[in-house]
């Protein structure tokens, strides 16, 4: 088993913040706002992985429903029909907060 510094990170609230934009405040205290765009650009499903480049356009970023999933992560439902799944890692991964992007010790892909 490994220690409580190491227990996976959940999400204490959800909330959609304006039209815009999307708050989580995580287990471990921190509070991250994702623009919907970068929700979208970073879709980590089979058809969207790393093929968002570029513009995206306007209804692919109006988002239509946002659903937690239990401690397991995040559903996001998009005007355009499609859908997206972030498990709590991931939507911890693509942070860009102050915080998060400056840790030049932390490594990219993480473990
Ligand atoms: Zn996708
Ligand atoms: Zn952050």
């Amino acid at each position: 088993m490994t220690a409580a510094s190491k227990a996976p990170r959940t999400i204490n609230d959800l909330s959609q913040i304006g039209r815009y934009a999307v708050g989580v405040k995580w287990s471990d205290g921190h509070e991250s706002i994702y623009p919907l765009e970068n929700l979208r650009r970073f879709c980590p499903c089979l058809s969207c992985a790393g093929t968002a480049q570029g513009t995206i356009a306007h209804d692919s970023q109006r988002l239509a429903q946002l659903v937690r999933l239990g401690d397991t992560g995040v559903f996001l439902s998009w005007n355009d029909g499609h859908e997206t799944i972030y498990a709590n890692e991931q939507l911890r991964s693509i942070c860009r907060c102050a915080y998060c992007a400056g840790e030049p010790e932390r490594p990219i892909t993480g473990d």
